[in-house]
């Protein structure tokens, strides 16, 4: 299986990272695409990617934090380009509004003009935005990439599709209140679907509050399985399938 957005930087994996992948790697999760949410991390993924097999690297400024974009990031991202899988995580976050929207706009579109140049995929976070996340898209005619952790509808989803998007479903596709959500999942095809835990963030249902980590992606997997009534090892091979042919996987 592969967890196709997981934060293994973040400061709580630090005390146990190698049971944090020994746990994965028990679970059947082999490979791991690991999103920024700074350029400046690029140094401490590339060392975690050194110490453990199979962690892509993408680069990019989370919207979060698009007001700490300067010509720096550039330069990282020229530093790293030939290691990277993917350009992100960018997009808009109109729930948070911890960056101004108009810098948000500006700083996601300077990403998709990077994505396009060096022909990666791009990782796009969006919350609460859709239809300007879907208007940016198309007008900077982004042609690959993932809606990671996706919260929208089985209607965007489509659209998202139709520019070459895969929508990927995180640990908040099992919440209990999520029905909405799942009704929605069903009704997007499977060869659209990818699967993350976006960890150490939003732990799926039976670990919710708890830290995340890349083992309880099984319990994403298999509420996908549910709701698209297909068996786990279908979801799996396929998610693992779409997966590798977005960010060129060899694995
Ligand atoms: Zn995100
Ligand atoms: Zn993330």
């Amino acid at each position: 299986m592969i967890d196709s957005h997981a934060h293994l930087i973040w400061e709580s994996f630090e005390p146990d990272i190698e049971e944090v992948i020994e746990r994965a790697h028990s679970a059947g999760i082999s490979a791991f695409i690991h999103p920024c949410v700074h350029t400046r991390d690029l140094l401490k993924m590339e060392a975690l990617q050194k110490r453990f097999p199979n962690i892509f690297l993408s680069a990019g400024v989370h919207p979060c934090d698009a007001q700490e974009w300067t010509d720096e990031c550039f330069d990282h991202i020229e530093q790293y380009k030939d290691k990277l899988v993917a350009i992100g995580e960018t997009g808009l976050d109109f729930y948070h509004k911890d960056c101004a929207v108009e810098i948000q706009e500006e700083v996601f579109r300077r990403q998709c003009r990077i994505a396009k140049e060096l022909n990666l995929p791009l990782i796009v976070h969006c919350r609460d935005a859709f239809e300007d996340t879907l208007r940016v898209l198309r007008e900077e005619s982004v042609g690959k990439g993932v809606m990671h952790c996706y919260t929208g509808n089985a209607e965007y989803s489509a659209k998202f599709w139709e520019l070459g998007f895969y929508t990927s479903f995180s640990g908040c596709v099992t919440f209990k209140s999520a029905g909405q959500l799942r009704i929605d999942a069903a009704k997007i095809p499977i060869e659209r679907i990818l699967l993350e835990t976006d960890c150490p963030f939003l732990a799926p249902q039976k670990n919710r509050g708890k830290r995340n980590e890349p083992s309880f992606m099984l319990e994403v997997c298999e509420v996908i399985a549910q709701v698209k009534d297909l068996s786990f090892d279908k979801v799996n091979e396929i998610t693992v399938a779409n997966t590798s042919k977005l960010f060129g996987l060899n694995v």
